[in-house]
């Protein structure tokens, strides 16, 4: 078995991978091109194209990270080699954090208070009900299903939405484009889980985040792409006057790193983190590499991306 690693970490990987298959051939991206040619597996984060170009035999790709939006759009990418991602792995607790943390700022009114402090304003504002305070969570997969729970353990009434139908406990599920309109109408806080693919892109538009309450506000630890970002900027207001939305965290963006000049950073109702909500555990991700290629060893593909719906 010959497995190629390329991603930020390739050393730390190839030992691992080779203490779990001692008799395996597991190399770097850097290895000469006659050691890598001819691989079964991909073991990859964001691989170059002429890494997928010169292979021929391989057996499965692993996408190391949950998001395979990259990868999928790789135009090297071969289209009969099963591609498997990540699943939760460890990045759906410190996610969960993430959007609680978010949800907590705006419920809490850490934005206003922050105003005020800048203006040494003492003025204590009342504190909602949680009761009064849903959550919108789209995107229910293997973190945004973990985001969803927790928010309801922490009080909030949770919306989800997702493309197929579902049941999760404590979780008001939707799906389909009334689904989704029933979340926007009644989230204070709406959070976006999705994965990057044609029919996510560009899904929070103008015309949907007018649907969401006056005063509400966005976190978005799952793609860039899924926000149309001058449709934010115009909901969220120009200077001290907030627009429809109260305010954004936000972690991910259409372009990475966020060019010096986008509006975003200067925006006063606008927090960013620089794509960092749920950075993926190194050993709960290569535990799961590990039985991913137990798995096709065993001649069982673990489940494969469906490249068709995008995730
Ligand atoms: P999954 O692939 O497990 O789940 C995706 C979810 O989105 C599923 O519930 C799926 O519905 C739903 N979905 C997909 N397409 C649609 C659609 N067209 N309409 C409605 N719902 C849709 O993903 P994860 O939960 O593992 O991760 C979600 C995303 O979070 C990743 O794709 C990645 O982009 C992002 N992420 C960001 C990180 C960061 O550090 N910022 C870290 C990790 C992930 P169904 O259940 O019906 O299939």
């Amino acid at each position: 078995m010959k497995i190629v690693v390329h991603n930020d970490n390739p050393d730390r990987w190839c030992r691992a991978l080779q203490a779990a298959f001692p008799r395996a051939t597991v190399v770097t991206a850097e290895a000469p091109a006659e050691v890598r040619r001819g691989a079964d597996y991909l073991a990859v984060w964001q691989p170059p194209e002429w890494l997928l170009a010169e292979q021929t035999q391989l057996k499965g790709i692993i996408n190391l990270g949950a998001g395979v939006d990259a990868l999928l759009d790789n135009p090297e990418l071969p289209a009969d080699v099963p591609v498997i991602k990540l699943r939760d792995a460890g990045m759906a607790a410190p996610m969960a954090d993430y959007v609680l943390y978010g949800v907590l700022h705006f419920y809490r009114g850490f934005d206003g208070y922050d105003h005020q402090q800048q203006q040494a304003r003492w003025a204590p504002q009342p504190l909602p009900d949680k009761a009064d305070w849903p959550v919108g969570v789209l995107g229910l997969g293997a973190i945004g299903r973990h985001v969803a729970q927790a928010l309801a353990e922490a009080g909030f009434p949770v919306l989800g939405w997702s493309r197929s139908a579902k049941h999760l406990d404590g979780v008001d599920c939707r799906h389909g484009e009334d689904g989704l309109d029933a979340v926007l109408a009644q989230a204070q806080s709406l959070v976006t889980l999705l994965p990057d693919t044609a029919d996510t892109r560009g899904l929070i538009n103008a015309e949907r985040l007018a649907k969401l309450p006056p005063g509400a506000s966005l976190i978005n630890p799952g793609r860039g792409a899924l926000i149309d970002e001058s449709a934010l900027l115009d909901a969220l207001g120009d200077g001290d006057t907030p627009g429809h939305l109260r305010g954004a965290l936000l972690d991910v963006f259409s372009t990475e790193p966020l060019p010096d000049d986008n509006p975003l950073w200067q925006h006063p109702r606008v927090w960013i983190t620089p794509h960092t909500s749920a950075p993926t555990p190194l050993d709960g991700a290569i535990d799961q590499v590990i039985r991913y290629l137990h798995s096709f060893e065993a001649g069982k593909t673990p489940t494969a991306v469906n490249p068709d719906a995008g995730y």
